[in-house]
């Protein structure tokens, strides 16, 4: 729905001119009770995602890390194996439904509230732009001015800046990838050293350079799937940040001492400060637009404008269209209740799964391609490989036994030590006397012992004559 009859601003995007060239918004920087609570929100999530690395638990280690290279995950301290694969699958797709769940109902505000891209854009990159070359005014004349010393200086140290971060910040992924104390090496050691490291990070601190410095909001209204998505997500019970039009239309600038009412003016006094301080250029008044990521800037302008006119705050707020034409609030839709029933799901699996998550991991197979071996009378042997996967703090000391029918495990050495965190593999021999066996294939029963404790049973089968 568009409260623009000419619908002019649907023919190209705002970041384009007529020639389809760039066009730069120069956003000014908002003031109010919800930038303020937006700059809390951004500190810890920076806080967060800077230190996570870097903090280790009483296990000695991170918080997290990701390492794709040696196959290592660690979720707070704990660390998953490639073994619990299923469990990283189900999370992500317990998180990839929960956004859309919250999509669905509240629209995009983790765009303009939680992600990366615009916290860094908007609370980091742009501050550092007000701070240096002032409002969003003041940079738009200065783009236009002379190439004086100042000019040319605070660019340059505004570059500068955008590099230096931009080169922290891919630090800090690699932190995430390779660990902390790795980075600490490569970051004291010559580029030659690491020759490949070094052209990585080089790589990836002009890829955060040009994002953040050139391409910006282009990333939300053109790269990002997640912005795509949210035409098929978002219906008319959504809530959103939207313009009340029906209280804001016949918008006309305030005259002293009028009523406005009377004159059949709307609470719209097109003071164009929702405009002004939009970081992706749009005008929230057009209607509901891909381009809006529900930073809530708009919010906070428009009231500061209501209070001064002493018009009631909220003309821009964050509501459904139903709400807006109908009056109505907020309903739980089928799409809404099939949507929060999926998530609950899956988060209950997540939390069934790991509460079950074993401490160890046994893989018993006998080997490839081999049949009996006969012995003495009677008596007959099969050979088998093991892996075992040690998840726990504390080294094991382990040991195999037969747990059905009666026979024999032959394991060089009897016990096995694994280490905290690590994995042996070998073989064993299993003994049975044709007494004990049912067929061609006899189905055994395999106890895993830590000490005298049993951590697994597996079940496996024998071969005999
Ligand atoms: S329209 Fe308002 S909420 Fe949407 S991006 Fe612009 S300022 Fe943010
Ligand atoms: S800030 Fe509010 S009053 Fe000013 S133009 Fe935007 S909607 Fe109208």
């Amino acid at each position: 729905m568009t409260n623009n009859p000419d619908n002019n601003f649907r023919d190209r995007i705002v970041t384009m001119n007529e020639e389809g060239r760039r066009n730069w918004i120069y956003a000014n920087q908002p003031k109010g009770r919800l930038y303020n609570i937006r700059t809390i929100v951004s500190v810890i999530l920076l806080a967060f995602l800077f230190l996570a690395p870097h903090i280790k638990v009483s296990s000695g280690e991170p918080l997290l890390l990701f390492n794709i290279l040696q196959r290592k995950f660690v979720l707070f301290g704990v660390v998953f194996w490639p073994q619990d694969f299923h469990l990283f699958v189900i999370g992500l797709i317990t998180i990839i439904i929960s956004i859309v769940t919250f999509t669905v109902v509240y629209g995009r505000i983790f765009c303009g509230w939680v992600c990366p891209q615009t916290i860094f854009m908007e609370m980091v990159f742009r501050r550092i732009e007000y701070w240096i070359e002032g409002t969003g005014d003041q940079q738009r004349i200065r783009a236009k001015g002379e190439d004086t010393f100042d000019r040319v200086g605070r660019s340059l140290l505004k570059h500068l800046i955008f590099i230096i971060i931009s080169w922290a910040i891919t630090h800090t992924m690699m932190a995430y990838i390779v660990g902390a104390d790795q980075v600490k090496q490569y970051i004291v050691s010559s580029p030659g050293e690491n020759l490949s490291v070094f052209i990585a990070i080089m790589v990836f601190t002009g890829a955060f350079y040009f994002v953040f410095a050139y391409f910006r909001e282009q990333v939300c209204s053109l790269v990002c799937p997640y912005g795509r998505l949210q035409g098929a997500l978002l219906d008319n019970n959504t809530l959103m940040v939207t313009y009340d039009f029906k209280r804001g239309e016949g918008r006309a600038p305030m005259r002293k001492n009028e009523d406005r009412a009377a004159a059949g003016k709307g609470d719209c006094v097109n003071c164009n400060k929702c405009v002004t301080v939009c970081p992706t250029g749009i005008d929230i008044r057009n209607g509901i637009q891909l381009e809006c990521i529900n930073c809530t800037a708009c919010i906070d302008a428009c009231n500061s404008t209501m209070r001064r006119y002493k018009l009631p705050e909220g003309l821009i707020r964050i509501t459904s269209q139903n709400n807006i034409i109908k009056g109505s609030s907020f309903r739980w839709t089928p799409r809404i209740i099939a949507y929060t029933a999926l998530t609950t799901a899956l988060i209950g699996a997540m939390v069934v799964l790991f509460t079950l998550r074993s401490s160890y991991e046994t893989t018993i197979l006998r080997v490839q391609g081999t049949l009996f071996q006969k012995l003495d009378e009677g008596n007959y042997s099969n050979i088998y490989n093991y892996k075992i996967v040690n998840k726990t703090e504390d080294e094991g000391n382990l040991s195999i036994k037969l747990v059905s029918p009666k026979g024999k495990v032959e394991l060089a050495g009897n016990t096995m030590l694994v280490k905290k965190q690590e994995k042996i593999q070998g073989a064993f021999l299993i003994k049975l006397n044709k007494k004990e066996m049912t067929g061609k294939s006899t189905d055994i029963v395999l106890g895993v012992y830590n000490g005298d404790q049993l951590i697994e049973t597996i079940h496996t089968t024998f071969v005999g004559p």
